[in-house]
């Protein structure tokens, strides 16, 4: 079956910040197939393509995407053993709960993380010490602009703190991945809802925005023993947490707009209800300028702006 062609479909509606124009094409995937029709019918237009699961990490411009903008709803997971199966815009959180009840464990530190597993690959998405890299083996991907298919092993996809290789060549499209877990014995669902209620009592998870805003940056010496002096814990690998910086800056709660840095995680650049993708991009360089002026340290962004 061809997926629909949808025409100026306002991106707001499948973004977590609820910001962004119309995309001149929208297509929903469901399997390969969908894709690469998507893929073909951009090239016919001469038209840029924009790959999207989750949404829970974009922020795309007021004035839209001029080009074909493509969310993948790839589903199905198959479990055999300890490896499993999935396909890449499987919901990350459903995922988890999933496997916990089978007692896999390996992913509940990642419970509640939102979006698809496809995203998080390509971001290596963590949390609570555990990253994506711990738990993929392999991931296969297609590469939009020459149509090659090629299964990506742990290392080819060169994970780093929220980086990997479909990061620096976002032209390949995750399609399934291939998740190494293990087998126990104790009750990994219950680990999995501690997680849930750990992130809740840090911050509102229900919040119109795309998670941490800047990645933790690393930061000189001199910075790095007023963050420990101020906080009490060590630094870890020369970075310093980025809403500490926004905190000490003095733009905890900055706003442009309905735009505005969290009260509660400053590092999270809030939509309080009418916030344009301009006026967050006023708090952005508003942190950014501040946070060089005052520590020397450049931010840079964790979330991708397609502006
Ligand atoms: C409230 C909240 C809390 C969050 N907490 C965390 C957290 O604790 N840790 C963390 O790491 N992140 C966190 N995030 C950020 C976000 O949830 C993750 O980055 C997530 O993995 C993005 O997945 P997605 O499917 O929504 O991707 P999208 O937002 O749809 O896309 C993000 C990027 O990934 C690319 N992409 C998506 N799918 C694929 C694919 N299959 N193949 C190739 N490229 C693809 C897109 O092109 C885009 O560039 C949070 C976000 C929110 C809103």
């Amino acid at each position: 079956m061809l997926p629909q062609i949808k025409e100026y479909e306002p991106l707001n509606k499948y973004t977590t910040f609820k910001i962004g124009g119309p995309a001149r094409y929208f297509f929903e995937v469901r399997d390969e197939l969908q894709l690469k029709y998507t893929l073909e019918f951009a090239r016919d237009k001469n038209m840029p393509v924009f790959i999207m699961a989750g949404g829970s990490n974009i922020l795309f411009a007021d004035e839209g995407y001029p080009g074909v903008v493509v969310k993948l709803q790839f589903r199905g997971v198959s479990i055999d053993g300890e490896n499993v199966t999935v396909a890449s815009g499987v919901n990350l959180k459903e995922l988890v709960f999933l496997l916990s009840r089978r007692k896999l464990s390996g992913m509940q530190n990642l419970c509640g993380i939102p979006g698809s597993i496809g995203g998080a690959v390509f971001g290596n998405a963590g949390a609570f010490g555990t990253e994506m890299k711990d738990v993929v083996k392999f991931a296969t991907a297609l590469n939009t602009e020459t149509g090659e298919r090629k299964t990506f092993s742990n290392k080819e996809m060169e994970f780093a703190y929220r980086e990997s290789y479909f990061k620096k060549n976002p032209q390949w499209v995750v399609v399934t991945v291939l998740l190494k877990l293990e087998k126990v014995n104790f009750n990994v669902e219950k680990e999995a809802q501690k997680t849930l209620a750990e992130r809740e009592k840090r911050h509102l998870q229900d919040v119109q925005a795309a998670g941490s805003f800047f990645k933790n940056p690393q930061a000189p010496e001199h910075v790095i023993e007023m963050f420990e002096k101020d906080k009490g814990v060590k630094s870890r690998g020369g970075r310093v947490p980025a809403g500490w910086l926004i905190e000490k800056a003095g733009l905890k709660g900055f706003s442009v707009g309905d735009a505005q840095s969290s009260l509660q995680h400053p590092n999270y650049i809030i939509n309080k209800g009418g916030a344009t993708a301009s006026d967050v991009l006023k708090v952005k360089a508003k942190i950014e300028e501040e946070v060089f002026k005052q520590f020397q340290v450049k931010l840079e962004p964790e979330v991708r702006v397609v502006v």
